[in-house]
């Protein structure tokens, strides 16, 4: 083999997700696009807010915009710029030598589980989950233990404690959750910050809590608790990649708890992981969110499409909890196989994803980052992939 042994596996996966997209192109060659309803992708196509581009011009023309190398960690502003937003939501005292600026959420991930993990360590996550974490733990060297989650996608933490071993350095969660656009509970969350501080005393180990949330601002009426309050040990990461509509700018960061033990060695190690794969976050982008904190897309056009969704699902007979935020949809499929249920939806030219691509066989995961026209078009070919099965 002309590639590395452990790559031929991530290729074959990789290539799997390729084979849908070139489906997609397929379908729609053939009976034109707007025939084929794809809801297979989660890339934002909500424009970002027109202060975005605005803050780019002025950018753009400003002369003391800058585009050489930074220090690695990001431009200091920029950093204190967000670390002073992150305290108007958390007020945990956070200073700028905790935040890290990176090329997305999935720089921010890459970054803090190699500073964090040793080789063959584990990384716990309620499944399902986002599939890149698999990529994640591969680069990091780590192995991703997927947990099940309750009969409504929360966490299950009985499961979670029973899976914990002296092996165990990171619990990684995400609210607003992809796939299943669940958001966890204050409760939740606190029942889940004690049992970590309890396993980190029995197995002398400290376990950190990490929390993806580029989905933070993507909520339907639901409030989004924080994380840093149940558990200090806790590193938050997200982007600028759904909140702002920039997911091909790759830009976000990750922000570690003041109280976090070694905060400030994790801080220093995350900012060095940060040369590594890639060197620093994007200059213009980074010097562009350093403006606009707080700013985000108008999250009216996802809760409306959202709710035609539903509606339309419901009414063709799906099971599903209603999403409170994200910009999923994870029904139950309505045979036991998820894979052969898709391929009926691709019959019908709706593309969507097995739920065992996320760890949750049984399910599909539908994504409405996608025109209202789209949803409207698709109603038909469910229900007529529904009625074949039932
Ligand atoms: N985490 C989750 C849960 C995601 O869904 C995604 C992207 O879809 C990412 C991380 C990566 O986001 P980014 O584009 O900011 O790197």
């Amino acid at each position: 083999m002309p590639i590395a042994d452990k790559m031929v596996k991530m290729v074959e996966s990789a290539s799997m997700i390729r084979k849908m997209f070139e489906e997609g192109a397929r379908l729609r060659e053939k009976y034109g696009a707007d025939n084929v309803f794809d809801f297979s992708l989660g890339n934002p196509d909500v424009p970002p807010p027109a202060v975005v581009k605005k803050t780019l011009l002025e950018l753009i023309n400003n002369d003391d915009t800058t585009h050489g190398y930074m220090p690695n960690p990001g431009y200091p502003q920029v950093r204190q710029a967000v670390a002073d937003y992150l305290n108007k939501e958390f007020n945990v005292g956070l200073t700028r030598d905790l935040v890290i600026m990176t090329a997305g959420a999935a720089g921010a991930l890459n970054d803090t589980l190699r500073a964090l993990l040793n080789p063959g360590e584990d990384i716990l996550v309620s499944a399902p989950y986002f599939v890149g974490y698999n990529q994640y733990a591969f680069v990091a060297n780590a192995n991703l233990k997927p947990v099940s989650s309750l009969a409504d996608f929360h966490l299950d933490l009985a499961a979670i404690q029973a899976a914990i071993t002296k092996n165990t350095r990171v619990m990684l969660i995400n609210s607003p959750n992809n796939p299943t656009g669940v958001v966890y509970t204050k409760e939740e969350l606190e029942g889940l910050g004690n049992l970590l501080e309890e396993a980190s005393k029995k197995f002398g180990k400290r376990i950190y809590l990490i929390s993806d949330e580029p989905y933070r601002k993507l909520v339907y009426g639901a409030q989004v608790p924080s994380v840093f309050d149940v558990y200090p040990h806790t590193i938050i990461l997200s982007s600028y990649s759904k909140e702002l509509s920039l997911a091909g700018e790759r830009i976000g960061y990750l922000a570690i708890h003041p109280k976090a033990e070694d905060a400030a060695m994790i801080a220093g190690a995350a900012g060095v992981t940060n040369t590594m794969m890639y060197v620093n976050a994007p200059a213009l982008f980074q010097q562009v969110v350093g403006r606009l904190q707080g700013v985000s897309v108008d999250i009216d056009i996802y809760k409306k499409r959202r709710d035609m969704l539903c509606e339309g699902l419901f009414a063709a007979g799906y099971q599903f909890d209603v999403p409170q935020g994200a910009f999923y949809l994870f029904p139950k499929s309505p045979i036991e196989d998820d894979l052969e249920f898709v391929n009926l939806l691709k019959q019908e030219n709706i593309l969507a994803v097995p739920g065992t691509g996320f760890g949750g066989p049984g399910f599909f995961r539908l994504s409405y980052a996608v025109p209202e026209k789209t949803i409207k078009g698709s109603f038909d070919g469910f229900k007529k992939a529904f009625d074949r099965v039932k």
